[in-house]
């Protein structure tokens, strides 16, 4: 008797511990997502593509004062107005023009037709190197909100940069007008041609998008609905993500698989034969950084093959790749690349602009990390002995040429003298600083840095500094001047290569 009241008691506590476990797990434990969508800014957007290539959109903004201060303004960007034929800074260059227009130059802009705050009529001007940053005058407090609700139009052009369409895909990446980045101030860096020179905070979104029915349609976030009349209408909800991205597509097929909690498609063409293949490695490569890391905290991951003018491009849950790329080791390579951004640009945010090193460094040498443990292409080795032979020859044949060779990393985009310069030094000196750093404190430790820098700054803005931080106290190393050497380019060439070989 004695022993069956005991095991009816133990019994009663254990389901009752699960069952407060499942409800507390349900409603806060379990939900970082939740928590980290509390107190932003969010993002209400209807749109529609017309047949003529035109986005007409309504867009409300419940702007969260996150900066600390009180503000007089807000500033958003309006990227789309790099496209149009007055713009001073373009974001293509003379050598990439080529493969960005290829039926010939095209523009695009957007014209904004009607900024409300908090339900009348708003003040607002164009400022900003090109003049592409809308300024809305109204005082807000700190932690206090404001309701901008926006009427615009955007021209895409026909091309294959982020914002644009060609050949049977759309991309919609940095479409719509996004609040500055605040540090200090608003930061109101135009649409440079190199890098990715973007800045954001982390934002909730619900978009409802449009478009002409021959088209699929693949974004940021959840799918919420999808409708078919004479045109297609999709709904997406997304929480806590720093960036809305949408690409179409009218010969897409899809492969979807399971990693983890999430799920992540492979998007290609119709008739591509290594759609499996290619869902299998992001799949890998969402475990393999998820495990390192951090938990990936969002329901799906799109990678999606569209035109693109370079390798890929990371957005929020959806990244593009190339359709230019024929060669199938390549295409491993930016999909696990882009892939690593989910964490590195993604998850945790930076400047990109004022330090593009922090996200591109990691996210290629999070690439040869990938490769090092998944079987699958290169090895680790053999991917840092090429990135050592091909800086060799780089810097050989630009201080040949020039007599003196930029080493720096830590330059913002836009003052490095061309995209050879920038990749050489942020992606390929990136790599072989990171395998350097790696030979001082030891893979496990580096590894255990980057799960702590993830997890630190994960949601928010962080910057170099904070990174190197993170890496002294989990490394419990003075690195310092191993970092401000590298950073720098003070380490003569010499000198970097007999401590890199
Ligand atoms: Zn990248």
């Amino acid at each position: 008797m004695a022993k069956k009241k005991f095991w009816l008691v133990f019994v009663s506590f254990v389901l009752c511990a699960v069952m407060f476990s499942v409800v507390f797990g349900l409603f806060w434990g379990c939900s970082p997502l939740k928590k980290a969508s509390k107190n932003l800014t969010s993002y209400s957007i209807d749109a529609e593509l017309d047949s003529a290539y035109v986005v007409h959109a309504k867009q409300t903004i419940d702007f969260y004062n996150s900066t600390g201060v009180e503000v007089q303004d807000i500033c958003l960007h309006l990227y789309a107005r790099a496209f149009r034929e007055e713009a001073v800074i373009k974001p293509y260059t003379n050598l990439n023009k080529a493969s960005c227009f290829p039926l010939g130059e095209s523009f695009g802009d957007i014209e904004i037709s009607r900024v409300d705050v908090n339900g009348d009529s708003a003040n607002f001007e164009y400022i900003g190197q090109d003049q592409d940053i809308l300024k809305i005058n109204q005082k807000i407090s700190p932690n206090g909100r404001a309701q901008i609700y926006l009427e615009y139009s955007v021209t895409l052009p026909n091309c294959t940069h982020r914002m644009g369409y060609y050949n049977g895909t759309v991309n919609l990446g940095n479409w719509y007008p996004i609040v500055c980045y605040y540090s200090g101030e608003w930061k109101t860096d135009p649409y440079y041609s190199t890098g990715d020179p973007f800045a954001s905070e982390c934002a909730n979104y619900s978009v409802k998008i449009t478009y002409p029915p021959e088209f699929d349609c693949y974004a940021t976030g959840n799918l919420q609905s999808e409708q078919e009349t004479d045109k297609k209408t999709s709904e997406f909800s997304a929480l806590a993500v720093r960036d809305f991205a949408i690409v179409l597509s009218n010969k897409s097929i899809v492969k979807t698989v399971s990693a983890n909690k999430t799920s992540v498609s492979y998007v290609g063409y119709s008739g591509d034969s290594d759609i499996d293949k290619n869902a299998n490695i992001a799949a890998l490569a969402l475990s393999y950084f998820s495990k390192n890391f951090g938990d990936y905290p969002y329901d799906n991951l799109v990678v999606i093959k569209s035109a693109f003018l370079q390798g890929g491009m990371e957005y929020p849950n959806l990244v593009i790749v190339s359709d230019a790329i024929t060669d199938a080791d390549e295409l491993s390579k930016v999909i696990v690349h882009e892939i690593a951004h989910q964490w590195w640009y993604g998850l945790v945010g930076n400047n990109q602009v004022s330090e593009p090193w922090l996200d591109e460094a990691l996210a290629e040498y999070s690439t040869c990390l990938f490769f090092e443990e998944n079987n699958i292409g290169e090895t680790y080795a053999e991917m840092i002995k090429d990135a050592t032979a091909s800086y060799m020859i780089y810097v050989d044949v630009i201080g040949s040429l020039n007599g003196k060779v930029n080493l720096a990393m830590n330059l913002p985009v836009n003052k490095y003298s061309s995209e050879y310069e920038y990749t050489y030094m942020i992606y390929v000196k990136g790599v072989i600083m990171f395998d350097s750093l790696r030979e001082v404190v030891g893979r496990e430790k580096l590894i255990k840095a980057l799960k702590k820098y993830c997890k630190t700054y994960a949601f928010k803005v962080a910057n170099g500094a904070n990174f190197i931080e993170i890496v002294k106290k989990t490394c419990h190393k003075d690195i310092d001047g191993f970092f401000s050497g590298w950073l720098e380019g003070t380490n003569v060439v010499a000198t970097t290569f007999v401590s890199i070989v």
